[in-house]
């Protein structure tokens, strides 16, 4: 059985093909063909058996001229919780003033990731 992937690790975006055995939840790789490096291959591995992502996105902060700060998690998560994280992140707010890289979220829905600021938001 062959599956097909785009690897998204860097701009070059090597077409994947990837060999192997579908066992009841879990892709078996026995070969990956189409990347121009051993980044490609791993990427494929684990996105065909545990994929994960680094999630982007904004909280709410009061008493600050900004209304949101962009964040992102420190770690990788599994793709599978990213809806629920963007709900935990959604409902969240936090309060000014608030420092690239301050941890906005600890242990992100038990993954023990973290929620990082990305950009300052400074107090009124
Ligand atoms: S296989 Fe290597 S060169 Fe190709 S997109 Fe992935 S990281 Fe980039």
């Amino acid at each position: 059985m062959k599956k097909y992937l785009t690897c998204i690790i860097c701009p070059m975006g090597c077409s994947l093909e990837i060999a192997g055995e579908q066992k009841e939840d879990l892709f078996e790789v026995s070969s990956v063909t189409g990347n121009n490096c051993r980044r490609g291959e791993e990427y494929a591995k684990k996105e065909l058996t545990f994929p994960t992502r680094t999630l982007t996105t904004t909280i709410a902060v009061t008493g600050s001229s900004l209304k949101l700060v962009p964040v992102k998690t420190a770690g990788e998560i599994p793709k599978d919780m990213l809806l629920k994280a963007m709900e935990v992140i959604r409902r969240a707010k936090c309060k000014a003033p608030v420092k690239c890289g301050d941890v906005l979220l600890y242990d992100l829905l038990g993954t023990g990731v973290k929620v990082v600021a990305c950009a300052d938001a400074p107090a009124l």
